[in-house]
């Protein structure tokens, strides 16, 4: 299904996690009505980028899914409201993290990790805190702002 011109719910509920584990990620409605706005977001991105491709990594992840991964309990991803993705035919992830944080796109988080990107928007009718971070490694601690 089709949530965006270039997004559908199954790369945004998809886990590799849940397949090898045989845990169940099937969004409810609400988490589905938020991967909408995610694409929405994802979108936005994507043409901030130059139309070009944004392979997903994650997106939905059910609670069970978030355990395994180690995931925070509250992370925007268990409400449908975060993606985390790489742009290779753009640039590297800070490059593309570097991009958005110039851009006017509303986010609530904007994680550069190692390794990919991580979008999250705030819960509906929240208001976004445009936090801007930086994870270099798995053990790291965040640090503030975009940083090479
Ligand atoms: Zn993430």
């Amino acid at each position: 299904m089709k949530l965006s011109e270039h997004f559908t719910l199954e790369e945004l509920s998809f886990s590799e996690v849940a397949a090898r584990l045989g845990l169940d990620n099937t969004p409810g409605p609400i988490v589905i009505t938020n991967l909408g706005l995610t694409a929405g977001v994802m979108e936005r991105i994507r043409t901030l980028l130059g139309g070009k491709a944004i392979p997903v990594h994650s997106g939905y992840r059910s609670p069970q899914v978030n355990q395994a991964v180690g995931g925070v309990a509250t992370s925007a991803h268990c409400f449908g409201l975060a993606c985390d993705f790489v742009c290779t035919q753009f640039g590297t992830p800070y490059e593309v993290a570097l991009d958005i944080l110039k851009s006017d796109i509303e986010y609530d988080q904007l994680i550069l990790e190692y390794g990919w990107v991580h979008v999250g928007l705030a819960q509906v009718g929240v208001l976004s805190r445009l936090e801007s971070l930086t994870k270099r490694s798995l053990r790291a601690a965040y640090e503030s702002g975009i940083r090479a």
